[in-house]
């Protein structure tokens, strides 16, 4: 996905606080506001917040583990869900962008909402195994 961090620099035992995870991580302080709030573990009872190097470090490299799981043959990433879904019935609608590839849209089998996902050309044969793939020429 989108969201790039680095946890490289990141010291175990240290505390820090919002501003300087952010400037470790090479995000903004809001980013490292939004991670709090998705979870992400603080010392308590402290203000300003201090964040553990260890608590980041925790939360971050499971939230790259998730990010970096690709997506399987005939998946797409559900925004709604915020989950890589199967698609509803199997079927998928492909619309060319370029002679290399194009783009596949399906309902997600869970909320029903519409997914769409950017595939290579050659990917096709082997996505039409397992999706049953209409071509269309736009939306
Ligand atoms: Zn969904």
């Amino acid at each position: 996905m989108s969201r790039r961090f680095k946890t490289r620099r990141i010291k175990a035992n240290k505390a820090y606080r919002i501003d300087e995870l952010a400037d470790v991580t090479d995000v903004v302080p809001a980013t490292v506001r939004q991670w709090l709030k998705d979870g992400m573990d603080r010392l308590d009872g402290n203000r300003p917040t201090f964040i553990m190097g260890f608590q980041a470090l925790a939360f971050l490299e499971a939230r790259k583990a998730k990010a970096s799981r690709p997506l399987g043959l005939g998946e797409f990433y559900c925004f709604r869900c915020k989950a890589q879904r199967s698609a509803l019935g199997a079927m998928a609608d492909y619309v060319p962008t370029s002679t290399s590839g194009g783009r596949l849209k399906a309902l997600c089998s869970v909320c029903e909402c519409q997914c769409n996902r950017n595939v290579s050309a050659r990917d096709m044969p082997a996505i039409r195994k397992v999706l049953e793939v209409v071509n269309r020429d736009s939306w």
